[in-house]
């Protein structure tokens, strides 16, 4: 569905870059986010912040241009988180320590955006916060402060009133009856927010939402729908009519009905679907996207890093959470492979609660080893997000985009493990500008005199 979307975290972006000197990347191996074949020899022009040029590396540098042969290396669109929290981390110290402040948790966001340059990744999708931190950083970010991964945010997550209210305290806009949906929607674009994002039902790790004290078939598929029909419809209405698109929590397959039949732009979760799939295949039909978060349910099932079902899980969540987690992990490689037989377009987004290591990598290897391919599996992290998102300009390598590109020594399709070493990504640029990458990074042992 076509509305013309308000994108407040393209304002909020960083600053342009200083005045610098066109870059020919050239000689390099392009994987440009599509399904297109990956070609060898490639050139690309970056001017102004944007791609002015795709092309082949014999075409030549204009003049004045900075020329960075990429020979050995791959070059490929800045990668998009599509489903995390924006949400600082603050280690527990221990007994006795000095409490921690309200502030701290935003610098520790903070650090964690800076982090996601460093693996390639430009651009994230906040799904849910406590209070300002994901705000404040993007203004901090827009004042120049320091560079990180480009935010975008629900706000509050739009919810009836329901047990996740209470475990999730602070970050959900609880809210009962059409009216009171709608101002809720109001609030968050009054905050700030990118998108809209509703609990359709409940939630895999609410021991009172995820169906586990009910009699079922011992899953959470049949979960009923949270919010009522009319109070999802008001939500899409009123994102819509403002020009803001809506993000789905869709666990079990009401849920997901709803979101696909209100014609909200992703699901997330999603795990049942391939029970049902002409749902599949409706969402193929009408661009809804599955954003598949198989990191959140690896945690809940005590699989920490773990790829595959083969490892000894560790307690993380109540028992019967750990089950349905562990079930969730089996349904869910069902219905990724059920969704790209049926051309679901596909996101990529762990909902990686601890955001390690740039929280990208991991998620992609997990969609890899559940049985999507590689290429795949990264097209669903540039072209295949920014399509979901409404980011336009970001997620291929093509003339006229924003210039968010990644280099990586080596090829990340023929080796996605490669996501997951820092040292790999050669650089990192965001608008244009040179922001992470092992060739800027200058180690003690560099500083030495040579001989
Ligand atoms: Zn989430």
């Amino acid at each position: 569905m076509d509305i013309e979307i308000q994108l407040p975290a393209l304002l909020f972006a960083a600053p342009p870059a200083a005045e610098q000197p066109p870059l020919w990347l050239t000689n390099a191996r392009l994987f440009d986010g599509t399904r297109a074949p990956v070609r060898d020899h490639v050139g690309v022009l970056v001017d102004g912040g944007r791609i002015t040029r795709v092309g082949a590396a014999g075409d030549g540098a204009p003049d004045g241009s900075v020329v960075i042969d990429l020979a050995g290396k791959t070059l490929m669109p800045g990668l998009i988180n599509g489903h995390m929290h924006g949400v600082g981390q603050v280690p527990d110290p221990g007994f006795g320590a000095q409490p921690t402040l309200p502030g701290t948790a935003s610098h520790l966001l903070g650090a964690k955006l800076r982090e996601f340059l460093q693996y390639g990744v430009t651009t994230v999708r906040d799904m849910g916060t406590y209070g300002d931190q994901v705000m404040e950083n993007r203004q901090a970010m827009r004042f120049g402060a320091y560079r990180g991964a480009r935010v975008l945010t629900c706000g509050l997550i739009i919810s009836g009133t329901a047990p996740g209210g209470l475990v999730f305290e602070g970050m959900y806009r609880e809210a009962d009856g059409p009216d009171e949906v709608r101002k809720g929607v109001r609030e968050q674009i009054r905050r700030g927010a990118d998108f809209i994002k509703i609990m359709t039902d409940g939630a895999r790790s609410v021991e009172l939402e995820s169906g586990v004290c009910r009699h079922s078939d011992g899953s959470a598929a049949s979960l009923p729908n949270q919010l009522t029909y009319d109070e999802m419809t008001v939500a899409v209405e009123e994102a819509r009519r403002m020009g803001y698109r809506v993000a789905a929590h869709a666990e079990g397959l009401a849920g997901c009905e709803a979101a696909i039949d209100l014609w909200m732009q992703t699901v997330e979760h999603g795990f049942y679907l391939h029970r049902r799939p002409e749902l599949l295949d409706r969402m193929a039909e009408r661009d809804v996207a599955l954003v598949p978060t198989f990191s959140s349910s690896y945690v809940f099932a005590g699989r920490d890093l773990d790829v595959g079902l083969d490892g000894d899980p560790q307690r993380y969540c109540t028992p019967e959470l750990d089950a349905v987690a562990n079930a969730n992990i089996r349904e869910l490689e069902k219905t990724l492979q059920a969704a790209q037989a049926a051309g679901t377009l596909l996101v990529m987004g762990g909902d990686d609660l601890e955001l390690r290591r740039g929280g990208v990598w991991i998620e992609v290897q997990r969609l890899v080893h559940h049985g999507l391919p590689a290429h795949d599996a990264l097209v669903a992290a540039t072209s295949g997000a920014a399509r979901a998102l409404g980011l336009d300009e970001l997620g291929q390598v093509k003339t006229g985009n924003i210039a968010d590109l990644a280099v990586v020594d080596g090829d990340p399709i023929a080796n996605p493990e490669l996501l997951g070493d820092r040292g790999r990504f050669w650089l990192v640029l965001q608008g244009g500008s040179a922001v992470a990458g092992s060739a800027l990074e200058v180690g003690v042992a560099d500083l030495g005199i040579a001989g």
